[in-house]
């Protein structure tokens, strides 16, 4: 992936659009005043399936998360995409600091050098015999502890600071770390006496620990605080481990300690992995997306487990205690599985763990009864409604309306029309609220902006690689052929919806010659433009001015039926606020002596229409003319 598509994959649009303009959910879309020109009604639409946003008012244009942020700032693109890897926690390779880099290299170094030697005291030294009968009282056998190299770190205050410093770390490299911290007594340790679990990222280096007590101290589990290497809301204890059973077996399951994680795996089901102390993050949900769109989170039965996602504000509450790890954890409430479901199209559901059990056991006393439980797993919003059913009181009206406002907002997010009728339904006969009535709770939530909570915005889970190929080979044909400048300098650059892509067509149409559009190219996108060089045409000369036509084509029919669902969306809020028949009344009578809503939604519904006729004739035509083959690989 490049930086850029990795930019664009963790961030949303809906997010940053939404810091600078007020955005109201409208279908699958979000809408809004346009910021760059000024209007009385919204024509400004932001996709978060497309991850793109599109003025159908005087502006008449759009792009991507980066056109936003250059138009917006006023700034290049250069500045926008500097901008934007900050915001996205994405490091630009060129940019990252070779002093910043060694110091990060030094970091997963000094870990890992602690997790061997606490790995060696763990299974060779006496002092560590209390900690190695918990692993093996746990059924951990020694392979498995070798593999997942658990250890033990020694109960004194400076014993890990001196061993790593005659391995030659500097204080303040360990300190970097995280392995030691500095507090009322000095610099000292951080881990004492405690089990240890080497935590790594996805490409298997030592980015941190967790530390379980073996005693009572408090707290329990002790995590390596946030570091440059570290950042527990956006990595998956076990992962490195986890991810090619997780492509294999299609699906990743979700536990939530690490000793559960390792009975797993011990046991060979490997395609388990564990958060660290936080509930579910976007993050977390997005990496595991990567491999897998099946995920199943397993929850301990009693309300502690299968409330731990529900209680976000307090997770985030108890990570601001830490003291030491002060840190805000963004956290998924169901809601926001919900809505990942929906935006995203991952599946998410949640696997219930027999009462009083957690996967350790369950895994243990009975691997087949473990299949059974994350095969069982229903979809959140199955789950929800169970748990909501057994804990009200469904024959008291009291319990009745707390079971309806328990579950109606998790309807909120839902945009398919299908499965919110079905849950509605279900609502219905379990509340005895008619559906109508219910239907219109729903709607009056999401007009009073609770819609508009931060953490409603969808999530950007969606790839856009695909749409933007089209771009990509008409670029790479115009920068291979000379004879296609003509055709080339007609293609409007609206219709590339790629930043990236657009920058290289306009400097392009400035100059042609290769290494002049190279040297106005800003540095990040140089990368950019020798993947677009080098791009795989399988296609004689003569063939390429038909190509380009085509590739054009597709762009414009891809405008239009943006734009066609844009104003379909914006058309059906306009008939829930003035009601259909006024609208055709008035569309009828030409809109004369209307209330300027109702003229504006008129000239939306001639503007659709419109829109409309051109799709169709575009696809009639298409319908009529030879279906040339045209090979696009890149
Ligand atoms: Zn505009």
């Amino acid at each position: 992936m490049s930086e850029i598509e990795e930019i664009k994959a963790r961030l949303d649009i809906v997010d940053v659009v939404g810091q600078h303009v007020q955005l109201q959910r409208s279908g699958r879309s979000f809408k809004a005043l346009c910021p760059f020109h000024t209007e009385k009604t919204a024509s400004f639409i932001v996709s978060p399936d497309r991850q793109s946003w599109h003025c159908f008012g005087a502006c008449g244009t759009g792009g991507d998360v980066f056109s936003f942020v250059m138009r917006r700032e006023g700034i290049e693109f250069g500045e926008a995409l500097r901008m934007l890897a900050d915001r996205a926690g994405v490091t630009l390779a060129e940019r990252r600091p070779p002093e910043e880099e060694r110091q990060r290299e030094r970091t997963f170094a000094a870990n890992e050098a602690a997790a061997r030697w606490y790995h060696e005291l763990l299974v060779e030294s006496e002092s560590a015999s209390q900690a190695w009968e918990y692993v093996q009282g746990r059924g951990i056998d020694r392979p498995t502890a070798e593999a997942f190299l658990l250890g033990y770190s020694p109960a004194s205050w400076e014993a890990t600071g001196e061993h790593l410093g005659q391995r030659g770390y500097a204080q303040s490299e360990l300190l970097a770390a995280g392995l030691l911290v500095e507090g009322e007594r000095g610099v000292h340790d951080r881990f004492r006496g405690r089990l240890m679990f080497p935590i790594r990222d996805r490409r298997g280096r030592f980015v941190g620990f967790g530390a379980r007590a073996l005693d009572d101290s408090m707290p329990k589990y002790l995590n390596t605080a946030q570091t440059a290497v570290f950042d527990k809301g956006g990595m998956l204890y076990a992962l490195d481990r986890a991810h090619e059973g997780i492509r294999r077996e299609g699906c990743s399951v979700i536990v939530e300690g690490y000793m559960d994680v390792i009975a797993a795996h011990q046991r060979g089901f490997d395609n388990v992995v564990a958060t660290m102390g936080t509930s579910l993050t976007e993050r977390q949900v997005r990496l595991l997306k990567r491999q897998a769109r099946n995920i199943v989170l397993a929850l301990d039965a009693d309300a502690a487990g299968s409330e731990a996602a529900l209680r976000g504000h307090e997770v985030v509450e108890e990570a601001l205690r830490e003291g030491a790890d002060r840190e805000t954890v963004p956290v998924v409430t169901w809601r926001g599985l919900v809505r990942y479901q929906d935006a995203a199209a991952v599946d998410l559901r949640v696997a219930i763990l027999p009462s009083g059990r957690d996967p350790d056991e369950v895994i243990r006393a009975d691997p087949d009864a473990w299949r059974q439980v994350i095969a069982s797993a229903r979809p959140v919003l199955d789950y929800r409604f169970e748990a909501a059913a057994s804990r009200h009181d469904l024959s008291a009206p009291q319990g009745r309306s707390e079971a309806v406002q328990e579950l109606l907002p998790l309807l909120e997010p839902v945009s398919d029309p299908v499965v919110r009728a079905h849950y509605l339904q279900r609502l219905s006969r379990l509340s005895l609220v008619k559906e109508e009535e219910l239907s219109r709770m729903v709607r009056r939530r999401r007009r009073s902006g609770r819609a508009g909570e931060p953490e409603t915005a969808a999530p950007s889970l969606g790839d856009t690689r695909g749409e933007a190929r089209p771009e990509g080979f008409l670029l790479a044909l115009l920068l291979r052929f000379p004879h296609l400048r003509e055709a080339g300098l007609e293609v409007p650059a609206e219709l590339f919806w790629e930043s990236a892509n657009r920058e290289v067509l306009a400097a392009w149409k400035r100059v042609p010659e290769l290494d002049v559009v190279k040297e106005s190219l800003p540095e990040e996108l140089k990368g950019h433009l020798e993947r677009l060089v080098n791009w795989r045409l399988l296609l004689p000369a003569s063939e390429a001015a038909e190509a380009v036509a085509k590739c054009r084509e597709g762009l414009e029919k891809r405008q239009l039926r943006a734009e066609k669902q844009a104003m379909a969306a914006l058309l059906a809020a306009r008939e829930e606020e003035l009601g259909a028949s006024t609208l055709v009344e008035a569309a009828a009578s030409g809109a004369e002596g209307a209330e300027e809503p109702v003229k504006e939604a008129v000239v939306l519904q001639r503007r659709d229409m419109e829109t409309g006729l051109r799709l169709h004739a575009g696809e009639r035509k298409e319908e009529d003319g030879e279906t040339a083959e045209t090979v696009i690989d890149g």
